[in-house]
């Protein structure tokens, strides 16, 4: 019985295989595979490449990794991959496969840009933005800068520096180690009962949480697939109240987590697109992912509800005293202005305008750190490079795209349907300029 069982699947396999139509869907499912094989083969090589993938372990590179990275040979692969998108996007009339072509084009130009500088082959900042995200992050100029510290030297009481002044303020709120722990798994645990009111999630999603040490990042996602992440949260730096709701949400609801889980529910179990199982870092759908994950805290605290759940749960919880709550967070936004101070240094940075010394000394200036957290801040910039644009310029793009199509505060139903949409669907950040 076993043999006639296995003649007949043979049978069956046959009949499939025949049966198969040359059709424009599974023309581009065979280019969409092919970029997640070419993206798993840089990814052998550069260890920041992948950020996520949970597809089949069959498009895994086999041959043996080479000694020097192959650049011009991914260079060549890439190239080849977008002329068959470009051939493939002429003759196609149908839009939902034009735009999912658009979307590997735009991260495989990405690719492109990356594969350079891995093989320290460096553009400019902005020629970098543009190729990995496909945007140009707005300059600000040091008066740009100075004018916003001036305007904080007004409105900071007390003696002292302006930052003798702002830490007098925040260092209060700077919640004691051994409650670390407690207050990040509270914070993530009220964002997803927020953001369960709004997004319906997958029944067996869930999340690992684990406190690290000597990362050059505050927080990670590892997405596992199969609804899973692993979030890690960096224990280095002093973590402030405001901060345990911003890293705990971003990381996991409405943020990350979400993003991730919604794109493998609606485009990867439901559609089948096979891309979707691999993310690669440095790629257009990290703007969406950074900027999303950075304005999902506003849609799940509005207004003032950060610093009421703060006030009300989160300081009684640390048993932290809450006098000067208000005060903290009014002036955490004023500061909020300096935000593009770090892109700056950035730019400045890796365009060779700065030396390290001078870099650390701005972020000091601009971005009121103190020695230790402007080092980590660079850091960040060496390990990730432009990267840093994805949060501010990512979160005010997201921002800009809602609101202006009717998703104001004063209408959340709009609001959320635009985000959702968002996180479910492969948006570009062109996408995103264009239709505001
Ligand atoms: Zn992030």
């Amino acid at each position: 019985m076993k043999n006639v069982g296995q003649i007949l699947f043979l049978l069956l396999l046959v009949g499939c295989t025949l049966s198969v139509k040359e059709t424009p869907q599974n023309t581009l499912d065979q280019i969409a595979t092919e970029y997640v094989k070419l993206a798993l083969a840089i990814g052998e090589y550069d260890e920041a490449f992948i950020d996520a993938y949970y597809g089949p372990d069959s498009l895994k590179p086999v041959n043996q990794k080479q000694e020097v990275f192959p650049k011009d040979s991914f260079l060549l692969t890439t190239k080849n991959l977008q002329k068959k998108i470009k051939s493939f996007t002429e003759t196609t009339e149908n839009d939902t496969l034009a735009h999912r072509a658009n979307f590997l084009l735009a991260q495989l130009n990405a690719f492109e840009m990356r594969i350079k500088i891995f093989s320290e082959d460096y553009p400019t900042f902005d020629e970098e933005t543009q190729g990995l995200f496909g945007v140009t992050a707005p300059t600000f100029t040091k008066e740009h800068f100075d004018q916003v510290l001036r305007n904080l030297d007004q409105a900071l009481t007390g003696n002292g520096t302006i930052k003798e002044r702002y830490d007098n303020i925040v260092d209060k709120f700077i919640i004691p180690a051994e409650k670390v722990d407690t207050v990040l798994k509270t914070a993530i645990s009220e964002s997803k009962r927020r953001t369960l009111e709004h997004i319906f999630l997958p029944e067996n999603e869930h999340f690992t949480f684990e406190l690290v040490k000597d990362k050059p990042w505050s927080g990670y996602n590892w997405y596992k697939g199969n609804y899973t992440s692993l979030i890690q949260v960096n224990t280095d730096l002093p973590i402030y109240i405001s901060r345990a709701i911003d890293v705990g949400s971003h990381e996991s609801y409405p943020g990350h987590h979400v993003f991730n889980m919604l794109l493998e529910k609606n485009l990867f179990n439901e559609k089948g697109w096979i891309e979707t199982s691999m993310y690669p870092l440095y790629s257009p759908q990290s703007l969406i992912a950074e900027g999303s994950a950075n304005f999902g805290i506003e849609m799940i605290f509005p207004g003032e509800e950060k610093a009421q759940f703060c006030k009300e749960v989160l300081l009684p919880l640390a048993g932290m005293d809450t006098t000067g709550i208000s005060n903290y967070f009014n002036v955490l936004k004023l500061k909020s202005d300096l935000s593009y101070a770090g892109n700056e240094v950035g730019r400045r940075f890796l365009n060779g305008a700065l030396t390290e010394d001078e870099a650390i000394e701005w972020l000091q200036k601009y971005t009121l750190r103190d020695e230790e957290s402007a080092e980590k801040s660079l850091s960040f910039t060496k390990n990730y490079r432009s990267y840093i644009i994805n949060y501010n310029y990512g979160k005010d793009l997201v921002q800009n795209y809602i609101e202006s199509n009717g998703g104001t505060p004063d209408n959340p139903e709009k609001r959320w349907e635009l985000f959702t949409w968002l996180l479910s669907n492969q948006v570009l950040p062109t996408g995103l300029i264009e239709k505001e």
